[in-house]
């Protein structure tokens, strides 16, 4: 059983018998791992860490050659993002990216550039910046780093480039020029500014992101194509993604406003 250190992130805990707990750890150095905790629920003292999720530990584990969950014998708490825990709306998009994460990427598989995206969108939201703007740049980012990226700078069934892209098919994943529109008839329509957001984003880092506009109508268009896409591949909601239109929609209903999606974009434009 070899002993390994790793910088983590939690992305997910959950009580395991009597006084242990699973955890599921993206680590920067071998991917996203599962460890178990033994006896922390009955000695907190035993660790040096909660164990929070979203929170930022290094850990030293045994390696298990039998079985993909290893046994953590340390935890030493880095950052905790204190801040951004005090607020339910960042709460929730760090929940929702926790999840994100751990439905994409696949099981002890390093990608540091992942690692690396998690760790600025989680600084970003406890530095106070625009949350809802980091989890649209997150998403996107994410799903370009994993291999989800949808096909948008051509004609997923053909390649053309010239033939005006114009409907999206999330079934297929990408863009239909005109001459392939009808290989999916669920395709449907798609502002050329949300597709040109999509690509800066992917192409910029992140904090250079922040600094960009979206009109509303884009705003939207790229909640309803990213939610649907990841929906669609993932072939489930994310349970975080349910909350957080909860939480969304709180100070309207108190107020006794209509609920309308998912909005609260930047006046600008790309
Ligand atoms: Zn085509």
């Amino acid at each position: 059983m070899p002993i390994l250190k790793s910088h983590s992130i939690v992305l997910r805990r959950f009580d395991f018998r009597e006084t242990s707990l699973i955890v599921r750890f993206l680590t920067r150095e071998f991917g996203k791992i599962s460890g178990i905790l033994k006896g922390i629920r009955k000695d907190p003292r035993k660790f040096a860490s909660t164990v929070e999720p979203f929170s930022h530990n290094e850990i030293v584990f045994y390696k298990s050659r039998n079985s993909s969950l290893h046994l953590v014998s340390q935890c030493d708490a880095g950052e905790n993002f204190l801040s951004l825990r005090n607020n339910l709306g960042r709460i929730g998009v760090a929940s929702f990216m926790m999840e994100l994460v751990d439905a994409v990427m696949p099981d002890e598989d390093k990608n540091e550039e992942v690692y690396n995206l998690v760790l600025t969108a989680l600084s970003e939201l406890n530095n106070n910046a625009n949350h809802d703007k980091i989890m649209t740049i997150f998403k996107i980012k994410l799903l370009t780093l994993s291999g989800f990226r949808p096909h948008l700078d051509s004609c997923i069934a053909c390649n053309n480039e010239s033939l005006g892209l114009t409907k999206f098919s999330l079934r297929m994943g990408g863009m239909l020029c005109q001459r392939c529109v009808d290989r999916d008839r669920t395709s449907r329509n798609i502002f050329r500014g949300t597709v040109a957001t999509i690509l800066y984003i992917e192409k910029n880092d992140f904090k250079n992101n922040l600094n960009l506009g979206f009109s509303m109508e884009i705003k939207r268009e790229l909640d309803l194509i990213l939610n649907s896409f990841i929906r669609f591949h993932l072939e489930k909601e994310l349970n975080s993604l349910k909350v957080l239109r909860k939480i969304e929609f709180m100070p309207l209903k108190a107020a006794g406003v209509p609920a309308v999606p998912l909005a609260g974009g930047v006046k600008g434009g790309i």
